[in-house]
């Protein structure tokens, strides 16, 4: 009996690393997706997404990645870089992932507007829990963010829409102001 206990527990520790070992999805907006670096956390994703958890410079400019997928404040030292000049990407040509708190996102309009003058490609934000999971993310249409499969919306700072998204997704679709909305009918 005490052994079957000890089994059993060793079983359950078991599982238990394997769930925080294991990998959240990129969830990258196009297919196939393009070379991927994704800056500071460890993801999942389809032939081409590569982490580079621990990113140099040089790292990054080995890679020659075509996407960028990041924080801010990995996105914003990147861009620095290669305005001094001490980086060069050359075959960056498709969109970007911002990856936001679920404390602190959405992104204000400016920094957006910051990822464009930078990088000059369209810019997707994604909501991510302190685990780096997935919550919510922009898709296509760029009009609020689809809850992701799962994700527990209560952490959103946003409310739900309901109007479905031009995108066609019926995944439930979140927008700043839309509880706020709801309430004032
Ligand atoms: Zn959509």
């Amino acid at each position: 009996m005490e052994h079957a206990l000890e089994e059993l527990r060793k079983a359950l520790d078991l599982a238990r690393r394997h769930r925080r070992e294991a990998k959240h999805a990129l969830h990258y907006p196009l297919y196939p997706a393009p070379r991927v670096a994704v800056l500071g956390l460890e993801l999942a994703g389809p032939a081409g997404v590569h982490c580079l958890v621990d990113w140099t410079p040089e790292k990054l400019a080995d890679l020659r990645p075509q996407a960028l997928a990041g924080w801010w404040n990995d996105l914003e030292e990147v861009a620095r870089r290669l305005m001094e000049g001490g980086l060069e990407l050359p075959d960056l040509q498709f969109p970007i992932l911002v990856f936001s708190h679920v404390n602190s996102g959405p992104l204000p309009r400016r920094s957006h507007d910051l990822l464009w003058d930078w990088f000059r490609v369209p810019t997707y934000e994604q909501i991510r829990g302190s685990g780096g999971e997935l919550i919510a993310y922009e898709c296509a249409a760029r009009d609020g963010f689809h809850l992701a499969a799962g994700a527990d919306p209560s952490s959103l700072p946003l409310g739900r829409s309901a109007e479905p998204c031009r995108c066609g997704s019926p995944a439930p679709l979140y927008r700043a102001g839309a509880a706020v909305r709801a309430m004032a009918r």
